[in-house]
This record gives structure tokens, sequence and C-alpha cells, in this order.
């Protein structure tokens, strides 16, 4: 199964948000969306960096809420690992592992056209060993 086949079912909304918005920004944009990254873009809408609600907790956790005024560039990662549409479920879960985070935007031809959670991950792999037993099942009740 492919990166593509679970944005083709989820849609390619995306929530970004620009590197100069204030952190208190991105946080209500995380709490009313029910989401736990947002992506930040520049004016060209290329991916610049991610913000997760982790970052949000650790700078306000460690340093106090008045984090929440600074810009969000002063706390998002810069090197965002992404993935194309090409790539299988499979391997957006090698990455997630090895880079201990739980979100991959999906950019085709330097354009985001999407964003996978673990969540979809783990919602797509046990579909997908739903079928795969399903179809074991059937091939022992018919021999
Ligand atoms: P998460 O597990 O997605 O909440 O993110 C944990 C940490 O990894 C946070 O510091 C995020 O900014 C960072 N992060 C999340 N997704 C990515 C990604 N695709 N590439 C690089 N860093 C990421």
């Amino acid at each position: 199964m492919t990166v593509r086949s679970i944005i083709n079912a989820k849609g390619q909304d995306v929530l970004t948000i620009m590197p100069d918005a204030p952190l208190r920004e991105a946080a209500r944009l995380l709490a009313e969306n029910r989401i736990g990254a947002i992506v930040v873009v520049d004016g060209s809408r290329r991916v610049v960096g991610i913000l997760s609600e982790r970052d949000v907790v650790r700078v306000v956790g460690l340093d106090g809420p008045e984090r929440l005024e600074d810009t969000v560039d002063t706390v998002m990662t810069h090197k965002v690992v992404t993935c194309d549409g090409s790539e299988t479920v499979h391997q957006v879960m090698e990455k997630m592992t090895a880079g201990r985070f739980r979100h991959i935007p999906v950019v085709t031809a330097g354009r985001l056209v999407g964003i996978i959670s673990i969540g979809d991950v783990v919602k797509h792999r046990v579909a997908e060993m739903e079928r795969e037993s399903h179809a074991m099942r059937e091939y022992i009740m018919s021999t």
C-alpha cells in the first residue's frame, strides 16, 4: 500500500502556518482542529518546518506561557523529513520509527500534497492485516 492511496482516501487537506506567526496562533489551530502537528510553509508554500504539540508543550512546560508570544520559527523543527506519494506505508513507518516522530508531510514535485500521521499508518496497516487474514481464512476453508 502506498502513501498516495492513503492521501486519496483521507484527502489533501493540510493545515499550514507561516514561520513568523505567533506560537499562540499555532497552538489555537492545533487545538481547534484536534490535530497533533502543523506544517510551516513560506510564501511560496515551500515546507520550511514542522511544529507538533510536543514542541509547544516542551517550550511552555520549560519556559512558561510567555513563550506563546514567540514566533513559530523559534520553536519548530527546521529539518523536516518528508515522503513522496509513491512510497509504501512500510517505508513511512520506518522513517517515523527512525526519526521518533508521528507525522510526515507528503511532498510531490516540491508541492505539499498531504500529511500522514501515525494514526493513518496504523489504521491502514490494520485494514491490510484484516484483508490478509480474511484471504487466508477463505483459502483454508476452500482446501
Ligand atoms: P511528533 O511525534 O510528530 O509529535 O513530533 C515529535 C518531534 O519531532 C517534534 O519536535 C516535531 O517538531 C518533530 N517532527 C515531527 N514530524 C517531523 C518530521 N516529519 N520531520 C522532522 N521532524 C519532525
